[in-house]
C-alpha cells in the first residue's frame, strides 16, 4: 500500500499583500478537503476533483466563481482532469454557464468517446449528464466588482494526488487570463500543458502565462524528467527554468512523483500552494524559496 500524498496550487503571479491570507487559506482548505477524501479511501481522481471544486467555489481564485471577465464582459472557463492509470482524460474549454468545470471534465473523462469538448457543446453535455447550468451571475467574484484585473495571468488552480493504491491524478481549472479575447484558450485544458498524470512517472499541474506555457508542454516535460530519475523538486525547478530560458515565460508548477514526493517551483513573485507532509500536516504558503 502506498502512502497517499496531495498538493494544490492557487496560481503563480504577484499576490497583493492584502490578498495573501485569502490565497493561503483557500489553498489550505482545498488541501484539507482533498486529503479527507484520500483518507476516506477514495481515489486520487476523487481527491483532485474535490480539491479543485473547493477552489472553484472560492472567489479568491480565477476558476469557477471568481473567474475573470473576457473582453466581451463574459466568463469563459477551461479545465482538465487526468487519470494516471490508463491516461484517460477529460477537458473543457470556453464554457460559460458551468458552476464546476472540473466536474464536467470528469464526466467527459468517464466517456470513452470524448476527451475534450468546448463551448456550447460542452454546456449541452453538462445538461445531458445532469450537471445544471448556472446563471453567469453566479460565477461573479471579487474580480468583477470594481472592474479590477491584474496585468498578468493570475490565479488558476490545480491539484495533484497519489492514493493508497498508488494511482496518480491531476486536475486544473481556470477562468483564463484577465480581459482575454473571447474564445481565447490558454495552456490549462491542454493535455501535457496545464496537466499530465501517468502512474509510470508522476503527475503535474501548471499555471502562468498560457501562451508561453503551451509552447513547452510543461506538465508532460515534468513527468518525463521524473521518469528519467530526476528528483521531484529538481524536476519542477528544471521545467520553470526551461520555461524562462526557452520562451521567456513566467509561471509555476506543482507535481508528485510515484512515491508522493512533492515538487513545486515558480519564477513569479508568488505562487499560493498547500501540500500534505508524510506526517499528515498541511504546509501552505505564497512563495517557494529555492534553498
Ligand atoms: N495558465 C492560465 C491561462 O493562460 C492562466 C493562469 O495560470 O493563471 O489561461
Amino acid at each position: 500500500m502506498t502512502h497517499p500524498s496531495l498538493i494544490v496550487h492557487g496560481g503563480a503571479w504577484f499576490i497583493p499583500p492584502d490578498l495573501r491570507t485569502a490565497y493561503i487559506a483557500g489553498c489550505r482548505e482545498a488541501a484539507r478537503e482533498g486529503w479527507a477524501v484520500l483518507q476516506a479511501g477514495a481515489s486520487a481522481l476523487d481527491a483532485v476533483e474535490a480539491a479543485v471544486r473547493v477552489l472553484e467555489d472560492d472567489p479568491t481564485f480565477d476558476a469557477g466563481r471568481g473567474s475573470y471577465f473576457n473582453q466581451a464582459g463574459a466568463v469563459e472557463m477551461d479545465a482538465i482532469i487526468m487519470d494516471g492509470r490508463a491516461l484517460n482524460l477529460g477537458a473543457v474549454a470556453a464554457v460559460q454557464r458551468v458552476r464546476h468545470p472540473i466536474s464536467l471534465a470528469r464526466r467527459i473523462l468517464m466517456r470513452a468517446d470524448l476527451n475534450f469538448v468546448v463551448g456550447r457543446g460542452a454546456e449541452a453535455l453538462a445538461q445531458e449528464v445532469g450537471l445544471p447550468l448556472c446563471d453567469p451571475a453566479e460565477l461573479l467574484g471579487k474580480h468583477d466588482t470594481g472592474g479590477w484585473a491584474p496585468p498578468l495571468p493570475a490565479d488558476t488552480v490545480g491539484a495533484v494526488a497519489l492514493d493508497a493504491r498508488g494511482d496518480l491524478a491531476v486536475a486544473t481549472s481556470t477562468g483564463g487570463t484577465p480581459d482575454k479575447w473571447p474564445g481565447r484558450v490558454g495552456d490549462s485544458p491542454l493535455v501535457g500543458c496545464g496537466a499530465y498524470a501517468d502512474n509510470h512517472s508522476g503527475a503535474a499541474s501548471a499555471t502562468g502565462s498560457g501562451e508561453m506555457l503551451m509552447r513547452i508542454v510543461p506538465s508532460k516535460m515534468a513527468c518525463d524528467l521524473l521518469a528519467a530519475g530526476t528528483p521531484a523538486m529538481a524536476a519542477a525547478r528544471a521545467v520553470i527554468r526551461y520555461l524562462h530560458a526557452r520562451v521567456g515565460g513566467y509561471g509555476g508548477l506543482i507535481l508528485l512523483d510515484r512515491e508522493g514526493h512533492v515538487g513545486l517551483a515558480h519564477n513569479t513573485p508568488n505562487m499560493s500552494y498547500a501540500y500534505i507532509t508524510p506526517e499528515g500536516e498541511i504546509v501552505a504558503g505564497a512563495e517557494v524559496s529555492e534553498t
